[in-house]
């Protein structure tokens, strides 16, 4: 059995939802995984915003403007009356769920969660619906009744291996399983979700937990390429990454990816495989335990990073102080992504700004800190391992004209990370694309 996961714009038009049955018409065993609609979760986003503000009218018309589409949606999707009236019936409930809080009061974290999950909901069942009507034997497991999140909000591999297996079972005959991505419980039994992009995450969990034979991942684009395409024109697509590579290249921004997707799929061994719902044909990137042997591979950019730099006051003894500046982040449960030191200070970098107030207040207490935030880590992924040279010039040279805030060298052998600003970014990646990728002659 393999699992197949179809993202947003890959379902975001009657006609895509039509190609993606295609593809899966096939009588091999599989769990289909869908995003919603494109576009319906920004606009959730955006109403449970406008709720939270208390403001109302405009809600009110997002509302309208995010289910008035939906009526041509299902006609194009579908073509008898009863199947019409299915899906008008499936976007009028959760339409309904929606303008149901509009004039509630404590709107708060709760209800935008959701409202999040609606999307989801929404394009699994419309697809459903196609699917019955063009007489699929398939059918709809609901991923709240087995997709589950810790109290750190980690998903948890051996309740959904459990859960999921016992949903299977209650459908003997059936080969076809269509599921929502995203969408899960908390630990206090509440709707949640694995973040931004994460039908993905949804889609490697499902493949890990049953280890099965392949997880694809199927999208706007014919695999994972070496540099933004978003940002910079000459970009290539790579047909193998280890599961290092791509977990380095997911975490570091590459949007192609959730994240943390890859952690599952490595943990349990399963091959990872992306693919173009529009192209089909093409052979996407594989992502395995096969190491490969280039100098360098891709490179990705995370932006929203926040930079400390902790200065020691000298009242501490040298060998104490990592320790209690890592104990304050481990207190507000703060991951640290890169790291440099001299010998009074220490530069590291976060995302989530969230407890930036008490952090820096609880360094003080010890050291001087000084923020700068709107930075970006460009990440360049590729063979650095001690015996190579000439990556790291290259890199170097791409960004002579570019400011660089930290450099992070040696933790891996398969990572280089620099910390710019945001505003250099897109001139950074497109320097690095010219000399770093294209330089050698090789690729032209
Ligand atoms: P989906 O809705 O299918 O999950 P996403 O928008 O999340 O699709 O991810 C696909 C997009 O990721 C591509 O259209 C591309 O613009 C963007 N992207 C950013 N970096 C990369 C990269 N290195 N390789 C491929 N795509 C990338
Ligand atoms: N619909 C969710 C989002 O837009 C999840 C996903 O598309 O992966 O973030
Ligand atoms: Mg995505």
């Amino acid at each position: 059995m393999k699992v197949l996961k179809f993202g947003g714009t890959s379902v975001g038009k009657p006609e895509r939802m039509h190609s993606v049955a295609q593809l899966i018409s096939d009588a091999e065993p599989k769990i289909v995984v869908l995003s919603a609609v494109s576009g319906t979760t920004n606009a959730l986003v955006d109403i449970a915003a406008k709720l939270t503000k208390g403001d109302t009218s405009a809600a009110e018309a997002a509302i309208e403007q995010l289910f008035t589409p939906y009526a041509a949606f299902v006609e194009q999707l579908v073509t008898t009356s009863d199947a019409k009236a299915k899906g008008h019936a499936i976007v009028k409930k959760h339409e309904d769920i929606i303008r149901s809080y509009v004039n509630a009061s404590g709107f708060g974290d709760k209800e935008t969660r959701l409202f999040l999950a609606q999307g989801e909901l929404i394009s699994t069942q419309l697809f459903q619906t196609y699917l019955e009507e063009k007489g699929y034997n398939s059918v709809l497991l609901p991923a709240l009744e087995f997709m589950k999140t810790d109290a750190d909000s980690e998903p948890m591999l051996g309740y959904i291996e459990e859960k999921l297996k016992e949903q299977l079972e209650i459908h003997p005959g059936k080969h076809l399983y269509i599921t929502q991505g995203y969408i899960c419980l908390n630990h206090q039994g509440e709707i949640d979700n694995l973040k931004r992009g994460g039908s993905d995450y949804t889609g490697t969990l499902i493949g890990a937990a049953l280890r099965l034979e392949e997880i694809q991942i199927w999208t706007d684009i014919d695999g994972m390429h070496n540099n933004d395409p978003r940002i910079v024109k000459r970009t290539y697509p790579i047909p193998e990454l280890s599961f290092d590579e791509a977990a380095e290249l997911a975490y570091f921004g590459a949007k192609i990816l959730h994240p943390t997707c890859i952690r599952p799929a490595h943990i349990r061994n399963v091959p990872v495989r992306l693919l173009n719902t529009m192209q089909p044909e093409q052979r996407g990137t594989v992502i395995s335990t096969k190491s490969t042997d280039r100098d360098v591979t891709a490179v990705a950019a995370k932006d929203n990073i926040t930079a400390i730099t902790v200065k020691s006051t000298r009242m501490l003894n040298a060998y104490g102080f990592l320790r209690r500046i890592f104990e304050v982040f481990e207190k507000y449960k703060t991951s640290v992504d890169m790291i440099t030191t001299s010998e009074v200070a220490v530069s590291l970098t976060i995302d989530d700004d969230k407890n930036l107030v008490k952090i820096i207040a609880e360094l003080n207490d010890f050291a001087v800190t000084e923020v700068d935030k709107d930075q970006t880590i460009i990440c360049i992924v590729g063979n650095f391992s001690k015996d190579r040279i000439g990556a790291s010039k290259r890199l170097f040279d791409a960004l002579e004209q570019i400011p660089v805030r930290m450099i992070s060298y040696g933790g891996s052998a398969h990572n280089i990370s620099v910390l710019v600003k945001t505003e250099d970014k897109n001139r950074a990646l497109n320097e690095i694309n010219e000399r770093v990728f294209f330089a050698s002659g090789v690729l032209s």
